[in-house]
């Protein structure tokens, strides 16, 4: 659905996907063979956009999980943080989130090491203010 989304749109001539395995790459080479642009009914751009205003609803971080703020030089998992972070939201369901976070973080990655040294700031490409949202982290997990 995101894939097809990407090319509905007539002004996308490439598209760059992240890609990890070969079955990912099969299947977005089929995808890429049934998406052409403008090929989306209204009621599936409109379920899209539902869709959009609910995640973001939910979502705390706008983190995509790129991972171009890594490595953090104190050692921070700043998007694995993040992604715990957002399923406590968007599942409503802090406890069993933080639980996870406390079991498969270490300490010496958990959100609380930041120094705020601002390295990560400057190459998110989202701009997403993550010396912020990490103390929102390990005040809610930690
Ligand atoms: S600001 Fe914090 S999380 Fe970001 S690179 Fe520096 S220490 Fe790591
Ligand atoms: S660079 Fe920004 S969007 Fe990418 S993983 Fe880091 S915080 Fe998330």
């Amino acid at each position: 659905w995101a894939l097809r989304w990407v090319w509905n749109d007539p002004r996308v001539g490439v598209v760059l996907s992240g890609m990890s395995t070969m079955d990912q790459v099969r299947e977005n080479i089929e995808t890429a063979r049934k998406a052409t642009p403008d090929s989306l009914t209204h009621s599936e751009l409109a379920t899209v956009e539902k869709v959009k205003e609910e995640y973001k609803k939910r979502i705390k971080v706008n983190c995509t999980g790129c991972s171009y703020c890594m490595p953090c030089p104190s050692g921070v998992a700043i998007p694995t943080s993040f992604d715990f972070f957002n399923d406590a939201f968007m599942f409503d369901n802090v406890e069993d989130q933080k639980e996870i976070y406390l079991r498969l973080v270490k300490e010496e990655n958990r959100a609380s090491r930041c120094t705020e040294c601002g390295r990560c700031e400057e190459l998110c490409p989202q701009s997403i203010e993550i010396i912020k949202n990490l103390k929102e982290v390990s005040a809610l997990f930690e």
